[in-house]
């Protein structure tokens, strides 16, 4: 990918009318940096939640911030793994501990994924919106899922360290920067990892800044992702992970006809 400049998404994850006051607390805190496009990741049912008096609120919202060129992205359905029982202790942790039973695709058949899309797709063009890109809760995608989204009209996927055009699969080293707020504590331990990490992924064509509802309760938190962005900012374009799958599939088109003409003697 020659030419290509790096890239940094900054996305703000479990959008939903129930985590929206938090959530604009974060959109707020990049705003104070850079007036950069922000990559919301959308649930339509979080939690099962049904419609509440201030869904309304919320989706006028989202589409003044698309409106305005951030991207809405599917981040599954319900956000809560539902799926048949762990296979092994690695996938009982990952599943149960370590995503606290949230990752809603870690477990998915094939059908039952394919249906999951199928309503997220659904929820979005009864709202007259149209996602590019799914990210799956936790970024946990089980075998049956990698099926569903062949199928599934979706330009790109991430997991936690890479990102994947569809439907090709074809993937980027994408490395994600995460706050693990559960505690003050926690989230130290992570501003540390990410510092310590952040160097190291210099290379990397595209970082991705995932934030969380919950880091907004942490003004630290806040502070760092600011300075954190700043720095980025220096070096990196920030753009929609929508943005981003268009042109890396536009970088490998020109590096595909490059190494083309290259092979038959004819690049300048
Ligand atoms: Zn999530």
């Amino acid at each position: 990918m020659d030419g290509f400049k790096p890239a940094l998404c900054v996305s703000i994850h479990d959008v939903a009318p129930a985590t929206w006051p938090l959530c604009e607390k974060l959109i707020d805190a990049v705003g104070k940096v850079a007036p950069i496009p922000l990559t919301f990741l959308v649930v339509p049912a979080w939690h099962h939640r049904c419609k509440g008096a201030s869904d309304d609120a919320c989706f006028a919202a989202l589409d003044a911030h698309r409106e305005h060129g951030d991207e809405l992205a599917l981040h599954g359905y319900t956000h809560l793994d539902e799926g048949r029982g762990p296979d092994c202790p690695w996938t009982y942790f990952c599943r149960h501990i370590y995503t606290q039973g949230e990752g809603e695709f870690a477990g998915l058949g094939a059908r039952q994924a394919r249906r999951r899309l199928a309503w997220g797709v659904e929820w979005f063009a009864r709202r007259g919106w149209t996602p590019d890109g799914f990210v799956a809760p936790a970024w946990l995608l089980s075998d049956g899922s990698w099926d569903a989204l062949a199928s599934a009209p979706f330009r790109y996927t991430t997991t936690f360290s890479r990102f994947y055009l569809l439907p090709q699969r074809h993937s980027v080293f994408a490395p994600a920067l995460v706050y693990s707020a559960r505690s003050g504590w926690g989230s130290t331990v992570s501003r540390c990892v990410n510092d310590v990490c952040a160097p190291m992924l210099r290379s990397a064509p595209l970082l991705r800044l995932a934030l969380h509802p919950r880091d907004a309760h942490y003004p630290s938190t806040l502070l760092h992702c600011q300075r954190a962005i700043e720095k980025l900012l220096q070096t990196r374009d920030a753009m929609t992970k929508s943005a981003f799958a268009l042109h890396w599939s536009a970088a490998q088109h020109d590096d595909h006809w490059h190494g083309l003409r290259s092979a038959a003697g004819t690049a300048s």
